[in-house]
């Protein structure tokens, strides 16, 4: 089997928009816009954003053998993503139903679907594909005992990237493998809801605490501010350069998949943040989720 850079372990998903004027109350029946059917799922959409910049990239993951199915195999595909490890049946395809009000807020039902028939058995039968990879990420939309077999499949050379999304207490010997463990503000305070760092405002200290817990590194996303990065030797502020965000939907999976995918082709931990923060930055600068992830031509160096 060839060499990846990165293999994602997680979630596809067929995002199923409608606009409304309002929410229907129990009983109601309202009109809406035209349906709109996005990929996303937070697994495939990282497999997307490291696709386009440039890397090897495979996603393990299991979709229906219907029509979302397909729409997401034929874009991970057109991205440039190795489908090899995408399983098919069990369960339709995991769909998020979502509308969205005049004022941009939107009301989501999502239904796991096939995502959450992905295995232990399946991680195991993928060993080779596992054993491809130079890194390999994951985030919480599957089973959290599917996510813990991969953590524990993975060869001692293979290095692992973790997002709490959603978030879910993790088992220690999974949080010891993260390297990094890679949260937003809520994801790092749900992990430390039991600890008094999670009151305190600043990143640093929710860092300190993840590492304490037994993280080898952590990275926090901090929207607007960039990201923090830190591991037993210290903590580095990486800030963003300023941007006109018009929609960050997926700059956390795009962040990830950056990182992730720098890290699989050798850069140093602050190095890969540098550039996963300018990736963020140009996402959030596009409306939608994998259609906002740019190629690495995209992607300026400071002060370009
Ligand atoms: P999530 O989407 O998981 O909540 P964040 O909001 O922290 O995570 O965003 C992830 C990354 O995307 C940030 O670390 C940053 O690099 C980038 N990003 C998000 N929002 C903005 C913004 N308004 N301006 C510039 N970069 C942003």
């Amino acid at each position: 089997m060839e060499g990846y850079d990165l293999l994602v372990v997680g979630s596809a998903n067929a995002d199923l928009v409608i606009g409304v004027q309002r929410r229907p109350a129990a009983g109601e029946t309202v009109l809406g816009s035209d349906l709109v059917t996005h990929p996303g799922g937070k697994g495939g959409n990282q497999a997307v954003a490291a696709a386009r910049l440039g890397a090897r990239t495979a996603l393990l993951a299991r979709i229906g053998d219907d029509a979302h199915g397909r729409l997401l195999l034929d874009t991970q595909r057109a991205a440039g993503v190795d489908t090899v490890g995408v399983l098919v049946g069990g369960a339709p395809t995991g769909v998020a139903l979502i509308t969205v009000d005049p004022s941009g807020d939107n009301s989501i039902v999502v239904s796991p679907g096939a995502n959450a028939r992905l295995t232990p058995g399946d991680i195991h039968a993928a060993s080779a594909l596992l054993a491809a990879a130079t890194v390999v990420s994951l985030q919480l939309e599957i089973p959290l005992e599917t996510v813990a077999a991969t953590v524990r499949a993975v060869g001692p050379g293979t290095r692992v990237v973790l997002n709490p999304s959603p978030p879910a207490l993790l088992p220690s010997d999974v949080l010891a493998a993260c390297d990094p463990l890679v949260a937003n503000e809520h994801e790092a305070r749900y992990l430390l809801a039991d600890h008094p760092a999670s009151e305190d405002a600043d990143p640093a200290a929710w860092a300190t605490a993840l590492l304490a817990r037994g993280s080898r590194s952590v990275v926090i996303t901090l929207g607007a501010a960039g990201a923090l990065v830190a591991d037993r030797r210290g903590h580095v502020h990486i800030p963003s350069e300023p941007v006109d965000a018009v929609d960050t939907t997926g700059a956390g999976d795009a962040f990830t998949g950056a990182l992730a995918w720098r890290l699989g082709v050798g850069d140093d931990l602050e190095s890969a943040v540098r550039f996963a923060v300018r990736v963020g930055a140009v996402a959030v600068t596009r409306p939608g989720a994998q259609q906002s992830f740019p190629t690495a031509a995209e992607v300026t160096a400071p002060g370009e």
